[in-house]
């Protein structure tokens, strides 16, 4: 690790040695999908050539095995999160499989004119499921307006509220913005109103502490991808007394009891709500995700992370002709922006053939643009393995892009 802002953990991370359009690789697209550090991988590749049998179900030392490390992974996850009980982890594919299972599964208790709230910076991931959810049952999607810094109006978000919400949908972190939201103020005011609050924690979960209990919230939603585990995996912390009295969504093997023609019972805690083999490789890369990022601790990535955006928001306001989009106070790894006279496509074209790695675009955040007027915005987004040789080539990247299109 060289110069400013080093990383002592770059050097984790095999796929940041290979060069991209033969420059070194500054990977900012962290928001998108993260890098894998070696030990996610070798869990991979160790769970296959050590381990692999399906769980659950067999009879056999080696069906045992993965079934403990399986096992392992959801402990994992419940550290990770702070639940008060392992059960209350359910794997899924990630944050959108997660918001989907809450609003197919708890949204089966909806009635006509009941509401749910979601804020103006949500991804789609946690507007579609609500709007599908409302077409089957006639209830009511709102949605509180957000700043122009890019933060929640709490005067809004409070007169929104009523006896009809059943529940609160919020982004922990933007991941558009990069705004922080409240949550833990937020899911009192929820409560007050007698609403249940789901946290989409996508952005969240690899860039500070999480602690669900402190939070206070009803579910919470995670990628592994997202979080240097790998894409196909992720999970939904749900309270324990609402796990148990949630119906199933999908069926098949594994989620229940007994089943015979005349109808079936279900299995108890998560197992309900993972039908069929999951992804178990994955679950436990993930649980060596999570060991690798609490061996480092959340609080370390935060700082190191919070150092990068400083110098990155504060290098980018020098250059003229950069207009930041989002500058709420409390903000996590992400720096969204457009810059006079260039489209961010075309910017981040640019910024590619010096090997930057950022995304362009609405970021599964259209409400979001439309609020601003914008039809997108360039982000480079942050992790740990992230230094201030990324930086500089950001800020050279877009001084050239500016000096190619003149402006
Ligand atoms: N919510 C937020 C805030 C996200 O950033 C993302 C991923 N961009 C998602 C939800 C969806 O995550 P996934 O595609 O991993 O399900």
């Amino acid at each position: 690790p060289e110069g400013r802002l080093a990383s002592p953990w770059a050097a984790d991370f095999p796929i940041l040695a290979r060069p991209v359009r033969k420059r070194r690789l500054s990977y900012l697209d962290n928001g998108a999908t993260t890098q894998k550090p070696r030990a996610v991988i070798q869990a991979m590749e160790a769970f296959y050539e050590q381990s692999n049998a399906n769980i659950h179900r067999g009879v056999h030392w080696l069906s045992q095995h993965a079934t403990d490390l399986y096992e392992q992974a959801r402990e994992r996850v419940g550290t990770l999160l702070n639940t008060p009980d392992s059960q209350d982890v359910i794997f899924t594919r990630g944050t959108t499989e997660s918001i989907n299972l809450v609003a197919q599964t708890w949204g089966q208790s909806l009635q006509p004119g009941d509401e749910i709230l979601v804020t103006g910076m949500e991804h789609h991931s946690n507007i579609v499921p609500w709007q599908l959810l409302c077409e089957r049952t006639g209830a009511v999607l709102r949605h509180a307006r957000i700043t122009d810094t890019g933060e929640l109006d709490l005067d809004d978000f409070r007169a929104q509220l009523n006896p009809r919400t059943r529940l609160v949908g919020l982004a922990h972190v933007s991941n558009a913005l990069g705004t922080v939201n409240p949550v833990a103020d937020l899911v009192r005011l929820a409560h007050e109103a007698g609403a249940l609050v789901l946290v989409d924690g996508a952005q969240a979960v690899a860039h500070a502490p999480v602690d669900v209990q402190a939070l206070d919230c009803d579910f919470y939603a995670f990628s592994g991808h997202k979080l240097y585990g790998p894409t196909g995996i992720g999970a939904l912390y749900v309270r324990g007394s609402i796990l148990a009295s949630l119906p199933p969504w999908q069926g098949g093997g594994d989620m229940i009891r007994t089943v015979s023609f005349e109808g079936s019972t279900w299995a108890s805690g998560p197992q309900r709500f993972e039908a069929g083999t999951p992804n178990i490789g994955g679950s436990i890369a993930l649980g060596a995700a999570i060991d690798y990022v609490l061996s480092i601790g959340l609080d370390r990535i935060a700082a190191h992370e919070a150092a990068l955006l400083d110098d990155a928001t504060e290098r980018m306001r020098e250059l003229p002709g950069v207009r930041l989009i989002g500058t709420a106070r409390h903000k996590a790894g992400i720096l969204s922006f457009l810059v006079d006279g260039i489209h961010p496509h075309d910017l981040g074209t640019i910024l590619d053939t010096e090997g930057v790695a950022i995304r362009a675009g609405h970021h599964c955040a259209m409400p979001l643009m439309s609020h601003f007027g914008i039809p997108g915005t360039a982000r480079a987004s942050f992790a740990l393995y992230n230094d201030g040789r990324d930086i500089d080539a950001l800020v050279a990247g877009v001084r050239k892009a500016q000096k190619l299109f003149g402006v």
